[in-house]
């Protein structure tokens, strides 16, 4: 059994949830899900989905609950994938964020932009090209509600233990939705960057549970959760 919750403090993580029973009753993958709001339910945990909502109530609540530290420790020993203000938390640096700053986890080495897309932008679909899925030639329809926006991939210093940065999935510029100041002509190349990974951690800063595609899941629990249990037994 692969366990594979997610934190349940705000946001769409019913959704997810959903999307792993379903992957875990089609036999694909079996999936024994937990919904985390507790420090002794995150240790249950082998991989962690941190949903879409309101990063700084996710944060707050975090905070409130002595789950922040918890958190930290997890990034720092086990898969975890942020999607949307999920992906916010488990950045390392975010540079729009409210007064007051905001609490990250510091797992993947990217800056990032909170409602990046500007307020004109509340939400739009846009079908993506994603390397590692399942079936890949098959666009994944990415949901994007106040996405954030990735503003830099931050290098390694190169005598730094850093893991390389993978991107699996670039929205193409003439997908973006045409309110942006200038048409999305300033957009720059990590700007398009929608989907990465960097060692065990996944960052989407769009949806995924929030279709009836479950290729994301599955790809989290195979390529993230899996190996990374793997490698654990092994050490
Ligand atoms: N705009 C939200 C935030 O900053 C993220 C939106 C989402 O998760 N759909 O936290």
């Amino acid at each position: 059994w692969t366990r594979r919750p997610h934190t349940a403090m705000q946001g769409a993580f019913a959704e997810h949830q959903a999307m792993l029973q379903k992957l875990s009753a089609k036999g694909r993958r079996r999936v024994e899900v937990v919904q985390v709001r507790t420090p002794e339910e995150l240790r249950r945990c082998d991989g962690l989905i941190i949903p879409g909502g309101e990063s700084t109530t996710i944060a707050l609540l975090a905070r409130l609950s002595g789950m922040m530290e918890p958190l930290r420790e997890f990034v720092g020993a086990k898969p975890v994938w942020g999607t949307c203000a999920g992906a916010i938390l488990l950045a390392q640096a975010v540079s729009n964020p409210k007064r007051g700053g905001q609490e990250l986890l510091h797992g993947v080495s990217v800056e990032i932009t909170r409602n990046g897309w500007g307020s004109q932008v509340e939400s739009f679909e846009a079908p993506l090209e994603v390397s590692g899925l399942r079936n890949a030639e098959v666009p994944f329809t990415g949901v994007f509600i106040r996405a954030p926006v990735i503003a830099e991939l931050i290098e390694a210093a190169h005598d730094s233990q850093q893991q390389p940065i993978k991107v699996l999935s670039r929205i193409s510029r003439s997908l973006l939705p045409s309110s942006l100041p200038d048409g999305g002509g300033d957009v720059s190349a990590a700007q398009t960057v929608v989907a990465l990974r960097q060692g065990r951690h996944l960052l989407t800063t769009f949806h995924p549970e929030l279709t009836d595609d479950d290729r994301f899941h599955e790809y989290f629990v195979q390529e993230c959760v899996i190996p990374s249990l793997a490698s654990r037994r092994n050490g």
